[in-house]
């Protein structure tokens, strides 16, 4: 008699314990689905494209995720508005004095990064992002090689330095179909490199623009192949501009580049009003994953641009 009697309050206790627990089980689970602000982020990377040559560009697929998002023309690149300390500040959501990175091909810190995360490097997003979802599928395609130092490689599902425009959005698309990427940076080379051959704002540079505005239009259309567009998020944005042959200076048309984001749950037809600086775009988009940045990060997340 004893032994069926402990064996029935095991069994109701049991059942008490699993209710309880499948109830917590629930309820974290909606409340992570509630905090996401989207189940994909797309970020899209223009090397050296200025705000200056916005209005007279040809960009369709651009103009078109402008009006139905929020952006700033004035986002402010740190000094000097070179490529490697630029895409560090956006990706590791701090000034260069902490992060270390301070110039154009910076491979790694020149100054010592204030703080290693256990990847060994100052933390980016990407590594963020990892750490809070070790099971996301997390994608990083690039053109310029200098881009593999500034990101932590072992964040990555998957990573590809791609030779050429076309190769990149190739493999990108390829990519978004087979994978469904939750989080995937696609860094085009161009138009820097135009810039430095024929020239900021010249003819040549607007033709290059009209072609990326294509390419853009692929990486949307294979979103909506693949069923994610109506849960994901797009961010367009540049390291720097440029002035005549180069970059790397001081002037606005260096400085200023633009920063789009358009898509679930972000305002319509908005433009930012917040000031928006390089080191903001690591903050706002670890926003969109609900991760707390580190305390070690200066930037601050755009939170005007929610619904
Ligand atoms: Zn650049």
């Amino acid at each position: 008699m004893i032994p069926v009697n402990n064996s029935k309050t095991m069994k109701k206790s049991n059942l008490l314990i699993i209710f309880f627990l499948s109830l917590f089980f629930v309820i974290g689970c909606s409340n992570e689905k509630a905090e996401i602000k989207a189940r994909h982020v797309i970020f899209i990377g223009l090397d050296g494209w200025g705000s200056y040559s916005v209005e007279k560009a040809d960009m369709p697929h651009v103009k078109n995720l402008m009006n139905n998002g929020s952006y700033t023309l004035h986002k402010r690149a740190v000094l000097p508005s070179s490529s490697a300390v630029n895409w560090a500040t956006m990706f590791m959501g701090s000034v260069p004095e902490l992060h270390g990175y301070t110039t154009w091909g910076a491979k790694e810190p020149e100054l010592p990064a204030k703080e290693l995360t256990h990847y060994g490097m100052y933390p980016s997003m990407w590594g963020l992002v990892r750490d809070a979802y070790p099971e996301m599928e997390i994608g990083y395609i690039y053109e310029w090689d200098g881009m593999k130092y500034l990101a932590e490689s072992k964040a990555m599902s998957w990573e590809e330095n791609a030779a050429g425009n076309e190769q990149t959005v190739n493999s990108a698309v390829k990519y978004i179909k087979n994978s469904k990427p939750e989080f995937l940076g696609i860094i085009f080379d161009e138009p820097d490199h135009i810039g430095h051959s024929a020239g900021h704002d010249t003819p040549e540079y607007y033709e290059k623009m009209k072609v990326l505005d294509a390419y853009i239009g692929d990486i949307i259309q294979a979103v909506t192949e693949a069923g994610m567009f109506e849960e994901t998020i797009f961010i367009v944005t540049s390291d720097h501009g440029g002035l005549e042959k180069g970059h790397g200076g001081k002037t606005m048309e260096e400085m200023e580049t633009p920063f789009i984001i358009s898509g679930k749950g972000i305002k319509k037809n908005h433009i930012i009003q917040q000031s928006m600086m390089q080191f903001d775009v690591g903050s706002t988009i670890i926003s969109l994953f609900n991760i707390e940045q580190p305390q070690v990060w200066t930037g601050r997340p755009m939170n005007e641009i929610f619904e």
